[in-house]
């Protein structure tokens, strides 16, 4: 008969007196240790929509839906807490000072519905204002305004983000002119129409 090590005598032993090290969860709650990498979560104060985190998770468990509704335009970020691996990469490699998503201690992610697991934000959408393709989220022009400081002057769509993010012009207007030409240089437009309107105006 094969006789048990006095470690494990030692162990058995403390376990009747101290009790298991297991906690009794799901009857009573589990406290994480602060250290604990668990789900990340976005802040929607903090995000700016520029999708870095999606491009860097290893996991693809980071998508989005740009709706080009003209009259409400808006980015959807999703995260699927089903497919994430808690690596951190989309935390560290946030624009937003590493604010925008993080890592909580939440580790309590069962469901029954797989459709249930997933998380998003929305985020308000710049389009082009001559062909409506997608630009940017608005807070993300509002960073890059912020960045770049006073060389936003140069770039009509930042100039007018930044008027309209100080509130010097409203937030919802647009020039009803859309003939490519002069008066169109100085609204807020994607790359193509950029440079369309730029060289018929020179
Ligand atoms: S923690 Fe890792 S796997 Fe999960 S969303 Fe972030 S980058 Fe992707
Ligand atoms: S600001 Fe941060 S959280 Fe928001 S989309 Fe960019 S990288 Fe992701």
């Amino acid at each position: 008969m094969k006789l048990p090590k006095i470690r494990e005598l030692i162990e058995a032993i403390k376990a009747l007196i101290v009790g298991p090290y297991t906690s009794k969860f799901p009857f009573k709650p589990h406290e994480p240790y602060p250290s604990f990498r668990g789900q990340p979560v976005y802040n929607p104060d903090k995000c700016v929509g520029c999708l870095a985190c999606e491009e860097v998770c290893p996991a693809d468990a980071i998508g989005h839906e740009d709706i080009t509704d003209s009259l409400n335009p808006k980015r959807k970020i999703i995260h699927y807490t089903d497919t994430c691996i808690f690596c951190g990469c989309c935390e560290a490699a946030c624009i937003a000072d590493n604010e925008g998503i993080k890592l909580s201690n939440e580790f309590d992610l069962a469901f029954f519905d797989r459709k249930t697991a997933e998380e998003s934000i929305e985020k308000d959408l710049q389009l082009c204002e001559i062909c409506g393709a997608v630009i940017a989220c608005k807070d993300h022009l509002k960073w890059i305004a912020e960045k770049i400081g006073e060389l936003t002057y140069s770039n009509p769509t930042l100039y007018q983000s930044r008027l309209k993010s100080l509130g010097i012009i409203d937030e919802n207007i647009t020039s009803v002119l859309k003939d490519h030409g002069r008066s169109d240089r100085v609204k807020i437009l994607c790359a193509r129409c950029r440079r369309e309107t730029t060289l018929t105006t020179v």
